[in-house]
């Protein structure tokens, strides 16, 4: 009998840890992270490879690759250097039904003073209030001592309207600025970047 016992303990043991290593993914808070541009569309570009597409890109990653939260699940709209036009991108994003969509560029200025992390938002609609919460919160994290905090602006950009969810397009700083350009372009920079939107996520 002393066997029996300990088998029906090991056995609701696995059973239980099944249940909870395994929520289904609807239950899951999803969020995108549309690393912008893309393929021949290189967004800023400062040369010798400091290209904004690439940027965005390795940030996304950062942010899926250091997500720990077992309720959230990002995911990337590319997670290679493809080109994909942005009516895909907004097609994927409403069949997906996220809580919130992040869309990340890097700025260029040729005021190589301006510096900074800023947002935008859709300038209206019934997602604007979420999407004005969720910009404050990122630059509030995302713009810390290494970044200076801009404001969050109303835009017309495509993701942004057409996106059926909160959505927020962060600029994460000016490759066009010294200090920006090297925090932004270092690893540390790109994996705390991606540490404090994950942050704002919480
Ligand atoms: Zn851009």
């Amino acid at each position: 009998m002393k066997f029996n016992r300990n088998f029906l303990g090991i056995a609701s043991a696995v059973f239980l840890f099944g249940l909870f290593a395994f929520i289904p993914l609807e239950e899951k808070k999803i969020v995108v992270i549309d690393a912008a541009h893309g393929g021949n569309d290189l967004g800023a570009d400062y040369g010798g490879g400091l290209q904004e597409k690439l940027i965005v890109e390795r940030i996304a990653k950062l942010v899926q690759i250091q997500n720990k939260d077992n309720n959230l699940e990002i995911v990337l709209l590319r997670d290679g250097d493809q080109s994909i036009e942005l009516a895909e991108r907004v097609s994927i994003i409403n069949k997906l039904k996220p809580a919130l969509v992040i869309s990340l560029h890097a700025n260029a200025s040729k005021n190589i003073t301006k510096n900074g992390a800023e947002a935008y938002i859709a300038a209206d609609g019934k997602f604007y209030n979420q999407s004005k919460e969720s910009a404050e919160t990122l630059l509030q994290k995302v713009a810390a001592e290494n970044l200076s905090k801009g404001s969050v602006s109303g835009a017309n950009f495509f993701i942004l309207k057409k996106s059926n969810c909160p959505a927020v397009t962060l600029e994460v700083g000016y490759l066009s600025n010294e200090k920006d350009r090297k925090y932004i372009t270092s690893e540390k920079g790109q994996i705390e970047i991606a540490k404090k939107i994950l942050e704002s996520l919480e």
